[in-house]
């Protein structure tokens, strides 16, 4: 069962005489467990593929499925949940809520749901990132690093199946970059997760088992890192 299923996705802009093909007719699979980077020139549609992916956008034509589910005959109502339990995001700017605390940003996901914050899986999570001493603080006391953290603490605190990154090292620095990578990786590998991340950044990609490139809307080639007998050899 693959946690994610793209399925001929085209998805065009505008309409008449003015559109634009930003999916040519995508298809793919996410197995879980599989970290896979998405790079491609500025233009070929990796943001366009990232919010089809996760339900964020609606293609014009093709299917995608999120844990075997079939996005396109839900409504918002239930697109909206299925993301919440199922998806965790990471963007490229935080998307923090400035006036909140570390650990109000945190729980707020849950807060939103009505349902219970579960504070030893907060606290668990917050130590991982290693921010426990930070959880009272405000993301402008924070460094960019420290507020991106922040930002996968909240996509994992719910150990969704998949989560969906757009260029989450783009805003920082190397040394930051590799930390907030390894935490990526972590869970793909300890909890079988699926992620998915829009990149530029080749060193940022080299994390990834698995890389593919999109060139006009279309899947343009692919590579599969070696296998630990493979570097072996
Ligand atoms: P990338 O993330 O690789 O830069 P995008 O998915 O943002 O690519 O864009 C792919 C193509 O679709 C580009 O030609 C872009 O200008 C166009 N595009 C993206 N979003 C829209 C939109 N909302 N309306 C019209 N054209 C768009
Ligand atoms: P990103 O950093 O995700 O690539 P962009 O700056 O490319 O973001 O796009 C920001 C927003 O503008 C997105 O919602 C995208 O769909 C939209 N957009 C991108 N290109 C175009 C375009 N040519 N025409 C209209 N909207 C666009």
């Amino acid at each position: 069962e693959y946690s994610v299923v793209l399925q001929d996705v085209r998805r065009v802009y505008g309409r008449g005489s003015n559109t634009v093909t930003a999916l040519n007719g995508i298809s793919i699979n996410f197995a879980p467990g599989t970290f896979t980077a998405v790079m491609g020139p500025s233009g070929s549609g990796k943001s366009t593929f990232l919010h089809c992916a996760a339900g964020l956008d609606r293609p014009t034509s093709g299917s995608v499925f999120i844990d075997g589910q079939a996005l396109a005959g839900l409504s918002e109502r239930r697109l909206t949940e299925l993301r919440r339990e199922r998806i965790g995001f990471v963007f490229q700017s935080f998307n923090l809520l400035p006036a909140l605390t570390v650990w109000q940003n945190v729980t707020l996901p849950q807060e939103l749901d009505g349902r219970r914050v579960n504070r030893a899986a907060v606290r668990a999570v917050l130590d991982r990132v290693g921010l426990t001493d930070k959880r009272k603080n405000r993301p402008g006391e924070l460094s960019g690093g420290q507020q991106q953290r922040v930002a996968i603490a909240r996509a994992l605190v719910a150990r969704p199946a998949v989560i969906f990154a757009d260029e989450p090292t783009g805003a920082l620095d190397t040394q930051t970059a590799a930390d907030v990578l390894e935490l990526l990786r972590e869970p793909v590998r300890t909890q079988g997760q699926t992620v998915v991340m829009v990149t530029h950044d080749p060193v940022a990609a080299s994390y990834a088992d698995q890389v593919v490139f999109l060139a006009d809307g279309v899947l343009a080639g692919s590579l599969t890192a070696p296998t630990a007998e493979e570097v072996a050899d």
